[in-house]
């Protein structure tokens, strides 16, 4: 009892026609499992459809009996059906009723059957439903039988997802796909954001399944394989990658993929089953992406990313657009969601249309936060799966406060968030009440609020929060933003504007920090390396390549002719590296000084102690320069070895505790000891706990991005630091019993009415 040969060809080529007939969603239905079941000679071809609640309704059936349908319903979990959706594989079964998990529904008849086969209904790896036939006989069914079940249940899938199912369903209920979900993460820029689903890497909608002509489809296949293997043999042999990293990793797993045996053949038994080319990657990879929800194991879990994303590029060899999506008209209310993204990605989008940004991945202190905070972007990270739970177009509310996200809201859901969005609104216009109020704590210390900055466009920013000035100017973010290489003019040009704009504020630029996750589009020519954040990176990169950091101090110096210019090195390690670097700002000095040019009136330079090494050369750093700054983030990251854009680790210390607090304090001592200014300008800085046990410490400066502003002040104007420092400092010394350090600053917050609400 076997479909004849050349059976899944003439199936498709009936459902075809069946998806062409003017005729209603039931009735379309009711056609496609009677095609099914002659087709497969089966008794019973049924189609269960997931709910809203949870529940997967009997939507169609041939063979069961006609009143169960709309009636009969399982959860999922519950019963064979309920497992092959909780499970999202296939179930073939010579004897059901002898299966543990068989449920027994009498309204069906079903118990005269005994040979059951299902498979789950996917979509880009989401359940939407379970196609089921079944059998009187004891019957195992064939491996072709199983793939012309999983090929219409890809029919079924797009059915579903136009959501002309619908109505059929058990009035009061909706269908899964368009189920509000409430998607926790962690909140890693500020704010919330209300729009409309864009995906970064936009899924790209293979519209024809059903081919006309089978050969000609097998041919497209192979074609296009064959040329996705010379694109990733070529991208392997190019002569600037490394031997080892974590790039080159990737490729190679793209390319053991791309010859992959089994991967190919999946895709060649659907072509030859009447599916389109395209059609038939999709369907194998909606079972890669099922198979990766499941996975656990992180390491396979990437592996099955790769997989998907080589069927992406192959998917788009085959639309003839294989260079990347063609990215449409973005809404005026976009928010993008993305697996992960590249810090100067975030510039290819039009600022005013985010609203913000969800990532299945991301770090408080990675670059992409940091670069969406200084825009003013709310963010949530660490989302699993959150790709494959979105559909383009969907509606969203990020929150970036409770690091939360809400897919398609229900209505009164969307209200509060309005209303919340509202409050944000009338806070941030408390803030600026504040703007004009010197930062000055409940017992009489000033505390220098500045603020972080790197590109032209948050510079209004600096007016708008009422910071006394910017405290570390990424200059890096320039050159992520930029297509080539910022020649001098351009440099010259930017930091002369950005001095003019600060309108006599001081102005910290920091000199290139490149390297490390910080990546330059243009500059494909630095090496892949291991452990790219304790690289060869900025500082390191200036003193190597003297070219680029001496043409960035002549623009520098050039920009800040009659003013003062505040210059710091990132990432210095040792006394040394700072001579170096003062030395090559002093040759500048001289040589635009012979040339004739103005200089600047003072130039002020300093260094950002973000490497641990440094903390053990203190007297003899603070000795030479003018002013220094605790670059938390990395200080942090180097000091718990725990990569600061690692998903995994973000949480599992606490910068908040005795290590870090110690060394914090060392640092603030021995700056005030040598009377050397010294500012914190890492994320610490703008958080409120954080900012207050800064000031308990001593710091009198923090640099912060431009949201931060409002609540950091509002806390300091409430707090009496001394009274802090009295309760802190003693915890701080040797001896004392472990304490959750946290705990105590949010208690005594409480207790003495300090504001520290974001
Ligand atoms: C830091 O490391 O704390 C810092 C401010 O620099 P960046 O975040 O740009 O590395
Ligand atoms: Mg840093």
């Amino acid at each position: 009892m076997r479909g004849s040969l050349g059976g899944p060809r003439l199936l498709l080529r009936k459902l075809r026609e069946v998806m062409a007939e003017p005729i209603s969603p039931q009735e379309r239905l009711d056609k496609i499992v009677e095609q099914i079941a002659t087709n497969v000679v089966a008794e019973v071809c049924s189609v269960y459809v997931l709910r809203d609640d949870n529940v997967l309704e009997l939507t169609a059936t041939v063979g069961l009996k006609a009143e169960a349908v709309h009636q009969t319903s399982l959860k999922v979990g519950e019963g064979l059906v309920g497992l092959i959706a909780s499970e999202a594989r296939c179930l073939n079964l010579p004897n059901a009723q002898s299966h543990p998990a068989f449920a027994y529904k009498p309204e069906t008849g079903e118990e005269i059957f005994n040979a059951f086969l299902g498979v789950p209904i996917l979509r880009a790896g989401r359940m939407l439903g379970v196609l089921v036939v079944q059998n009187k006989s004891h019957r195992t069914y064939q491996e072709d039988e199983v793939e012309i079940l999983q090929t219409t249940a890809m029919i079924i899938a797009e059915m579903i997802a136009a959501g002309g199912l619908e109505p059929l369903l058990k009035p009061g209920s909706a269908l899964d796909v368009k189920r509000p979900m409430k998607l926790d993460g962690v909140g890693l820029g500020e704010g919330v954001g209300l729009g409309h689903v864009v995906l970064h890497e936009p899924r790209i909608v293979v519209s024809a399944l059903i081919a006309d002509d089978v050969p000609r489809e097998a041919g497209r296949l192979e074609a296009a394989i064959e040329k996705l293997r010379i694109s990733v043999d070529d991208l392997l042999s190019r002569s600037e990658l490394d031997q080892v990293g974590e790039h080159r990793d990737v490729l190679e797993a793209y390319r053991m993929f791309a010859y992959d045996r089994g991967w190919v053949r999946k895709m060649e038994e659907a072509v030859k089953n009447g599916l389109t080319a395209e059609a038939a990657v999709e369907k194998v990879q909606s079972d890669t992406r099922a198979r990766m929800l499941r996975q656990t194991d992180p390491y396979l879990r990437e592996r099955l990313h790769d997989f998907d994303a080589l069927a992406n590029r192959l998917i788009r060899e085959l639309m003839g657009r294989p260079h990347g999506p063609v990215s449409g008209e973005l809404p005026r209310d976009a928010v993008i969601v993305a697996r992960n993204m590249g810090a100067a990605e975030l510039f290819d989008y039009d600022r005013d249309r985010i609203k913000g940004l969800v990532l299945e991945e991301g770090a408080p202190t990675s670059h992409i936060s940091i670069v969406a905070r200084s825009m003013n972007i709310p963010v949530v990270g660490q989302i699993a799966g959150v790709v494959s739970l979105v559909e383009l177009g969907d509606s969203i509310i990020v929150d970036g406060e409770l690091g939360t996200v809400h897919l398609r809201p229900a209505l009164d859901v969307e209200a509060a968030f309005a209303e919340k969005v509202r409050f944000r609104a009338r806070k941030q216009a408390q803030y600026r009440r504040l703007k004009s109020r010197p930062s000055i704590t409940r017992d009489g210390h000033h505390v220098q609020i500045l603020l972080n900055s790197g590109l032209f466009l948050d510079l209004p920013h600096l007016e708008e929060s009422g910071a006394s000035g910017i405290g570390l100017f990424r200059t890096e973010l320039q050159f992520m933003v930029a297509t080539s290489f910022p020649r001098i003019g351009e440099q010259e040009a930017l930091y002369r504007r950005v001095l003019e704009s600060a309108g006599g504020k001081p102005v910290t630029f920091r000199s290139l920090d490149i390297g490390g996750d910080k990546v330059l589009p243009y500059a494909q020519s630095f090496e892949e390396e291991e452990n790219p954040a304790m690289g060869w990176r900025a500082i390191r990169i200036g003193l190597d390549r003297p070219g680029l950091l001496r043409i960035q101090v002549r623009a520098l110096l050039k920009a800040a002719a009659g003013r003062e210019l505040r210059l710091m090195f990132p990432m210095v390690a040792d006394v040394s590296e700072y001579e170096r670097a003062q030395a090559l700002v002093e040759r500048e000095k001289n040589f635009l000084k012979r040339l004739g040019y103005e200089l600047p009136e003072t130039i002020k330079l300093g260094v950002m102690i973000e490497v641990p090494s440094l903390l053990f050369e203190l007297d003899e750093l603070f000795a030479k320069v003018h002013f220094a700054s605790v670059g938390s983030n990395d200080l942090f990251q180097f000091a718990f070895a725990s990569d600061r854009g690692n998903t995994r680790l973000s949480g599992r210390y606490d910068p908040m505790s005795l290590p870090f607090l110690r060394m914090l304090k060392l640092i603030q001592d021995k700056a005030a000891e040598h009377h050397v200014p010294l500012t914190l300008c890492g994320e610490l800085s703008g958080r409120p706990v954080e900012a207050m046990v800064l000031a308990a410490l001593g710091y009198r400066s923090l640099s912060m991005s431009s949201s931060s502003v409002g609540p950091v002040k509002s806390m300091l104007l409430e707090l009496d630091v001394g009274k802090l420092r009295a309760r802190l400092l003693p915890r701080l010394e040797p001896g004392r019993p472990a304490e959750d350090l946290r705990a105590m600053v949010r208690a005594f917050a409480e207790e003495q009415g300090v504001p520290i609400q974001p």
